[in-house]
């Protein structure tokens, strides 16, 4: 049901992308802004529905209709208003977020003349949607959060509105998890987690950063705290197991991307790099590669039609020069003392591709601490942790959410699953609203 009747229709803008020339030449992203004037005409497309198939799509279940309504007016400050109530890391969803297949693919406008551009506006509202969180009011209780990746972020966030006092644990120095350690800053400019850490901090929000949670901290962090969070998502890469996978110049695409997204990655300058796989992941990949001088070529194991990587990544890719191979199965790695040559099956029989390096974005899966055992959490067959709907764990007072109980999912899907984790401690907290859970 539409609320608003359908306005003359006015087209669906994207926006302008720089040149894949000059995008090569650095690491920001691709889009340029739209000017105001033609978000609030992209904004004044919604239709208001009854019942908004967007949101309803939406795994934060975001009220896009509503901030979309304030951008029409040009509120801004009530549209960032609005999209921060429901999401803990806008600046990320408008940036990385499927949308295509979330919010926009269910719009009424897509079965017009295109669904309202909802990611480019999201985009557009992430600086303003980076607010200051107003005073809390403490209610006593503590709970220690073990990763600063989205579902850990969303956890911390919900609860320290709450009033909890939250200290958030990880390894890493910086916050953000895959976002900081995989994701490239083509994609998500890394200057909006810096600025979600201080506005987390400012928040009261505690951070621990370098600090890898092993079993006997985590016994300490059961004594000390009233309950536990795990974000520790999923990445261990799944192995190939091909014969040659441990000649140098074989590398696995999140060790290889963590070290370029620190600024650490060797240049690549007239080396040719395969890149396996046909997720976001190696569609990364070939981009990074690009940027660091490599002729790219992507070699997958399906067709076209099966490519998982969304659409405008591979276009991206495609522009800034990757080569794409379909239906390549790998079947061996070639080389004296180092990488040269790949062997494939293809359609046509098998086939030898010249190569440097060969990097494997054949996708991840949990990695569960063994020590978890020590303290009766369980783990289903497959690494994830075992929860019941609201991330209660098999141990009383640990919760968890995120790619470790999803499998290698979303970040939105990994804030929405932190956000109800911290729904499920809040009731524990109240047992009058407990509902549920394992005992
Ligand atoms: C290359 C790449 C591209 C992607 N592109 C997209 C995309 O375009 N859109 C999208 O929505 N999603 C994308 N994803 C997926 C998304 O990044 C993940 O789904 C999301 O980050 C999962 O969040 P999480 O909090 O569950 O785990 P993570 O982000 O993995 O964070 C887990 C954190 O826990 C910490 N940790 C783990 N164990 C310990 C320990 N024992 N002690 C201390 N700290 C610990 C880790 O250091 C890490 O910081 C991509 C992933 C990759 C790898
Ligand atoms: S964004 Fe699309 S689905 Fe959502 S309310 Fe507007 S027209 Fe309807």
């Amino acid at each position: 049901m539409l609320k608003r009747e359908a306005l003359p229709p006015v087209p669906r803008v994207e926006p302008e992308l720089r040149p894949a020339s000059q995008r090569l030449l650095d690491w920001a992203v691709a889009d340029r802004p739209l000017s105001d004037a033609a978000l609030r005409e992209q904004a004044a497309r919604c239709l208001d529905c009854g019942v908004p198939g967007c949101r309803n799509a939406c795994p934060l279940g975001n009220r896009i209709p509503q901030w979309l309504a304030a951008a029409a007016r040009g509120d801004w400050e009530r549209a960032g208003k609005l999209v921060h109530e429901t999401s803990p890391l806008p600046e990320v969803c408008g940036a990385i977020c499927p949308q295509y297949r979330l919010c926009e693919g269910a719009c009424a406008r897509a079965r017009l003349e295109g669904a309202v551009s909802i990611g480019t506006l999201e985009r557009a509202l992430a600086g303003r949607a980076q607010r200051p969180i107003s005073s809390i009011r403490r209610n006593g209780r503590q709970v220690a959060v073990i990763g600063a990746g989205p579902a850990g972020l969303a956890c911390a966030d919900r609860l320290n509105r709450s009033g909890v006092r939250v200290r958030v644990y990880d390894r890493e120095s910086g916050i953000g998890g895959l976002l900081r350690t995989g994701i490239p800053a083509f994609k998500l400019d890394k200057s909006l987690l810096d600025r979600r850490h201080s506005l987390l901090e400012e928040a009261g929000v505690e951070f621990r950063l370098g600090r890898d949670v092993d079993g006997n901290l985590m016994a300490h962090l059961l004594e000390q705290y009233d309950a536990l969070f795990l974000g520790l998502g999923a990445q261990r890469s799944r192995a190939i197991a091909l014969p040659g996978d441990e000649l140098p110049g074989v590398e696995q695409a999140l060790d290889w991307l963590a070290r370029v997204n620190a600024g650490s990655g060797e240049p690549l300058q007239g080396k040719r790099a395969l890149i396996l796989g046909g997720g976001d992941t190696a569609m990364d990949c070939a981009r990074a590669a690009l940027r660091l001088g490599a002729q790219v070529t992507v070699a997958y194991r399906g067709p076209e039609a099966r490519l998982r990587a969304s659409p405008k990544e591979v276009r991206l890719a495609r522009e800034e020069g990757a080569i794409f191979l379909f239906d390549y199965t790998p079947l061996r790695f070639l080389g004296l003392d180092r990488l040269s040559r790949v062997l494939f099956q293809t359609p046509n029989g098998p086939r030898l591709i010249d190569c440097d390096r060969a990097i494997l974005a054949l996708g991840q899966q949990p990695a569960p601490p063994t020590w978890l055992a020590r303290f009766d959490i369980a783990i289903e067959d497959d690494g994830r942790i075992r929860v019941d709907d609201r991330g209660h764990t098999t141990h009383p007072r640990v919760w968890a959410g995120g790619d470790n109980t999803l499998g290698p999912d979303l970040a939105v899907t990994a804030m929405a699953a932190g956000r109800r984790a911290a729904e499920g401690i809040l009731s524990s907290f109240n047992p009058i609203k407990r509902i549920g859970g394992w005992r």
